[in-house]
């Protein structure tokens, strides 16, 4: 009997492990992607992220100063801390951020002093797991929930040991409760997002007692007479232990109150026993959301990269709720500033992830993506604008109403958790109207796009690409008026869904910035980044038409005139002229750096473009771009990227340009076809059907499409639909390595156009 037992738990031991072994794809993932990025130069802007999958705290080593949104960089050899990081991007820099740091021999509190050398040969970064052993020999792991971690600190016998505490400046607090071997606190550190009031309530629980304990204030590190609570600009505490102590910490936080914190300690960290414990649900959580795509065959090189920026894309938009007594959702809203139940999620800017992030979440995570819908009105309801870049309130960065495309997207795709009536509403309402603080709230030059059809320069920034991003989100919300059947909401946005016309100047045959009689801006230069544009020139923003690609197509001649363009934009210099920000920015430099002309990767305005031959029969050319960016400007180390991540838009880009798909028009319900990375790819729907993907003969020397079948039968288009694949589908493409000129160039091929549906 007792014997059977054993077998029978060795064959579920061996069942269990080899099914982890095989789907094990978070030691694929190397987080260290995109870190060797400075100001000047940027390889991702990432820093190595412990998390959950849109975890509400991320975990990241720290080797930069507090304050400095360069978090960690790769050439950096010393580690000052352990931050919870709520960061987007250096560029937005971090709030809430607070630290925790080993400290052995003589008691070192500053984050200067404190700060200890390592190398990355001892160092291992996954999602679930980061550890790194220092050149002093101290050892520090930890391990995420959604909004705590499990740290574990070993450190050398034969010197003291000390964990510090670090609450930031920008207002902070720290108290220490001996007895029970525990530190709470909070930390500011907050932007004009939010009110004064703002804090991150920490909770901090060690597994053993204090030796001595004490606080300290200010960036130079004073200890404070009072050594069990202080409170100010910048305070900290310190935990002594024995000599050799293995220490465990766990450390959670709330955006609501100190007890709610510990009502979330209770939640995630109270009963885990070890590390371990934490590091293999974590380890699960993001073996359930990788697991969604799996694929065969490609390099090892592929894969890393495929699953590193998967879990890129996974990471925003953040959730930024928390549980109360009876588990139901609740959360501090970052827009009215009070205590609501439900979801709320934030820290994501629209402008960078309209594009590829949220086309990839309706396929992928469309239960995730229809709470944070709704999210989005109840911030409209909060605060009387849509989010457009939240981080955590409303940031006011970039351009554009891309809240706009984000409902349509998913109202067409037949994610409805919001009410349509509502949500035009609000997109008429911030149509209307320009918001506070930022032009990305509400919309900058409303009441002169509405009545020239343009906003014009120089009298507004970016005009250019501002009627561009105006015109198309006008499209987005005219899908949901349609849909809805809202015919009063339609016609109003119907109005400017062609405004792009009126800033095209067929004499340069570029878009250029128009003065408001009418008259071009003088001495025009395609590129010139800046003026009417943003982070761009005239080049990238040529093909901000999303939804009227053929449009496009007529104003520019005809489809030979179209690719030629296209064409030229890889042969074109890769010179550019610094415009109205009068020096280089990191975007040139990288535009500059991959040397494919015109081609900015590095930035958004551009990167749907090597999509766009689809439209204009020659999709070849798509296929053989798109493979050639993915080999050429993304691998899994830390140069992995050629510019900025952006809250998982440059990831997404890459795994669903993987899948053989981009999304030019979200808001429309067709993914276009590029040339897929694998052999063969299963996406696992939430709805439990799978999407089958084989690319017969594939690899990089065979980009090109000879011919596809969907679901056995041939397929000549060059898209395919969401409601096509939610039904689940079996893809297959024989690939080659020459192009077959013959498929996808008929009219009824070509993807989604305003103009070739309504005349
Ligand atoms: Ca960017």
């Amino acid at each position: 009997m007792r014997f059977s037992k054993f077998i029978l738990s060795l064959v579920f031991l061996g069942f269990v492990t080899g099914i982890f072994a095989a789907n094990n794809l978070v030691d694929l993932v190397n987080t260290l992607q995109g870190t060797n990025s400075t100001f000047e130069l940027s390889r991702g802007n990432t820093y190595p992220t412990l998390a959950m999958p849109w975890g509400m705290n991320f975990w990241t080593p720290q080797t930069g100063e507090n304050r400095n949104g360069w978090i960690y960089q790769y050439k950096a050899t010393t580690i000052r801390g352990f931050r919870q990081t709520h960061q987007c991007s250096p560029w937005t820099n971090d709030y809430a951020a607070f630290s925790l740091m080993p400290v052995s021999g003589k008691l070192q509190v500053s984050q200067n002093s404190r700060a200890l050398s390592f190398s990355h040969a001892n160092e291992i970064a996954k999602p679930h797991y980061y550890k790194v052993q220092f050149d002093n020999k101290i050892t520090a792991e930890m391990s995420p929930t959604e909004r705590g971690v499990f740290m574990r600190f070993t450190f050398p016998q034969n010197d003291d040991s000390y964990v510090v505490i670090d609450g930031n400046s920008g207002g902070s607090m720290v108290k220490i409760i001996p007895a029970e071997h525990k530190i709470v606190g909070y930390c500011k550190n907050g932007n004009p997002s939010v009110t004064k009031d703002f804090a991150n309530y920490f909770v901090i629980v060690f597994d053993q007692p204090f030796e001595n304990s004490g606080t300290w204030q200010n960036n130079s590190g004073d200890l404070l007479p009072n050594n069990l609570q202080a409170e100010g600009d910048y305070v900290g505490a310190y935990a002594g232990f024995k000599k050799g102590a293995v220490v465990n910490a766990k450390v959670i936080s709330s955006f609501i109150s100190i007890e709610q914190a510990e009502r979330n300690f209770n939640n995630e960290l109270a009963s885990a026993g070890s590390l371990e414990v934490i590091k293999n649900n974590a380890g699960q959580a993001w073996n359930k959301q990788l697991g969604k795509v799996e694929v065969e065959g490609g390099t090892a090189e592929e894969k890393a990269t495929f699953y590193s920026c998967f879990f890129r894309s996974m990471l925003f938009p953040r959730q930024f709720f928390e549980y109360d007594q009876n588990k139901k959702p609740i959360y501090y809203s970052p827009y009215d500033y009070k205590v609501h139940e439900g979801y709320m999620y934030t820290d994501d800017g629209f402008w960078d992830t309209f594009r590829a992030q949220f086309p990839l979440n309706a396929i992928l995570h469309p239960e995730m993506h229809g709470r944070y819908m709704k999210s989005l009105l109840d911030a409209y309801d909060q605060s009387g604008w849509l989010p457009s870049w939240s981080f955590p309130g409303h940031s006011g960065g970039m351009i554009g109403n891309h809240a706009f495309s984000l409902l349509a997207d998913a109202y067409v795709k037949g994610i409805r958790t919001f009410d349509a009536k509502h949500a035009l509403e609000a997109m008429r309402h911030d149509a209307m109207n320009k918001g506070p603080r930022g032009p990305s709230i509400g919309r900058d030059a409303a009441a002169e796009y509405q009545q020239i059809g343009y906003v014009s320069a120089p009298n507004h920034g970016e005009a250019t690409a501002k009627t561009l991003e105006y015109c198309y989100d006008d499209f987005c919300a005219m899908q949901v008026a349609k849909l809805a059947g809202e015919k009063t909401d339609e016609a109003f946005f119907a109005k400017t869904i062609f405004n792009y016309k009126n800033v095209y100047d067929a004499s340069t045959r570029f878009m250029r910035g128009r003065k408001s009689d009418g008259s071009w801006m003088p001495n025009f230069d395609p590129t010139a980044w800046g003026g009417a544009f943003i982070e761009g020139c005239a080049w990238h923003y040529h093909w901000s038409v999303f939804h009227d690609v053929q449009g496009l197509i007529n104003l520019m001649g005809g489809d030979k005139n179209f690719t030629a363009k296209l064409d030229s934009v890889f042969t074109a210099t890769n010179k550019f002229n610094v415009g109205t920000y009068g020096r280089e920015i990191h975007e040139m430099t990288e535009m500059s750096m991959i040397n494919m002309g015109q081609y900015a990767h590095g930035n958004q305005p551009i990167q749907h473009m090597p999509f766009l031959y689809d439209y204009a029969g020659e999709p070849w050319k798509t296929q053989q771009w798109s493979r050639t960016i993915m080999d050429k400007l993304y691998n899994s180390g830390p140069d992995g990227y050629c510019g900025d991540e952006d809250q998982g838009q440059t990831s997404s880009w890459y795994v669903i340009s993987a899948m053989g798909l981009y999304s030019v028009c979200p808001g429309t319900d067709q993914y276009v076809i590029g040339s897929p990375v694998f052999p063969k790819m299963k996406i696992h729907l939430e709805n439990g059907k799978t999407v089958t993907i084989i690319a017969q003969d594939n690899k990089l020397s065979n980009p090109y499409i000879q011919s596809a079948t969907l679901n056995g039968k041939p397929y000549t288009k060059n898209w395919i639909s969401y409601s096509d694949l939610m039904k689940g589908a079996v893809i297959q493409y024989k690939m080659s390595n020459k192009p077959n000129f013959k498929r996808g160039i008929l009219p009824g091929d070509r993807p989604f156009s305003v103009s070739s549906f309504e005349k």
